[in-house]
């Protein structure tokens, strides 16, 4: 009897490590942070663009308490309660996740403690299911395709593309402002990001092409150094396609004369275009190669 249950401690024991390794993401100690500091800008009418590092959210205060989106991670998100807290004593009533990645959306658990509902797209609820995070808390709301935030007689519109950029990512809308806030699939003046990872290139370019219909001025973005503008023109959505359009039929067109070798390639295919974009040369080659496996592999 003594011997099956000291099995079972064991088992029990065995059965807590795997969950909790399972759960330790680098998202707890997330990289960068404290050197890169942090901002807060107010764009007036109660909303907020907060900045950690190269990482940007916004946040709307309203007479009824607080929305927020993207946590990052839980050293940026204590810091943004803390910002909060020097503009409002309001509580955070709503958090809602862009999407399912792990380094835009842990840190939340600090709103979670105040009672913030979490919302999502449906498929972040099965995708941190398959990647469960401690940092993470799940969505309390999920939805398929629109929803609508509403607080303090403010509205916050979330529409899914789908998959573009994983297949979780919604797009914000501030119907009055006519401002959109997009994490990730559209990011100013800068190339794509590295090797692309979870990008579909051509899912990519038809939800873009269906962003652009939408009603909107000015666009907010995900990512953004300290000098970036905090916001910028409508136009920076049609500039990001462009791009990938032109990354695409540049690398087709080698790839038709017969250069099939990914690191001929990188050599080769040059956008001269766009060589002011920050991290033309550095990520350039990565995106080229992206590109290869879209076309070599169909993917
Ligand atoms: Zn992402």
């Amino acid at each position: 009897m003594k011997r099956s249950f000291a099995l079972l401690v064991f088992v029990f024991a065995l059965l807590l490590s795997s969950i909790t390794s399972a759960a330790n993401f680098p998202t707890e100690e997330p990289m960068g942070g404290e050197p890169f500091g942090h901002s807060v800008k107010n764009m007036g009418n109660g909303l907020y663009v907060f900045r950690w590092w190269v990482y940007r959210n916004i946040f709307m205060v309203t007479d009824e308490g607080v929305i927020v989106t993207d946590p990052m991670n839980p050293k940026a998100a204590k810091l943004l309660l803390g910002e909060i807290r020097k503009i409002t004593d309001k509580p955070v009533k709503y958090v809602v996740y862009s999407h399912n990645h792990h380094d835009h959306i842990s840190g939340g658990k600090v709103f979670k403690d105040q009672g913030a509902k979490f919302i999502a797209h449906k498929n972040v609820l099965k995708e941190l299911a398959d990647h469960p995070s401690a940092a993470t808390p799940l969505p309390d709301i999920t939805f398929e395709k629109e929803y609508t935030v509403r607080l303090g007689g403010r509205a916050l519109e979330l529409k899914y593309f789908g998959p573009n950029h994983g297949d979780s990512l919604v797009v914000m809308r501030l119907p009055k402002e006519k401002i959109l806030f997009i994490v990730d699939i559209v990011t100013p003046r800068r190339v794509a990001f590295r090797g692309m990872p979870d990008f579909w290139p051509d899912e990519w370019v038809r939800s873009l092409k269906e962003i652009e219909q939408m009603d909107f001025d000015y666009v907010i973005s995900g990512h953004g150094p300290v000098n970036q503008p905090a916001i910028d023109p409508a136009t920076v959505v049609a500039e990001q396609r462009i791009y990938l359009e032109d990354l695409m039929t540049a690398v087709k067109a080698e790839f038709n004369k017969g250069t099939h070798s990914p690191d001929k390639l990188r050599q080769v295919v040059k956008l001269p275009k766009y060589k002011n974009w920050q991290y033309y040369d550095e990520w350039l080659p990565m995106n080229i190669e992206r590109i290869w496996a879209y076309y070599h592999m169909g993917w």
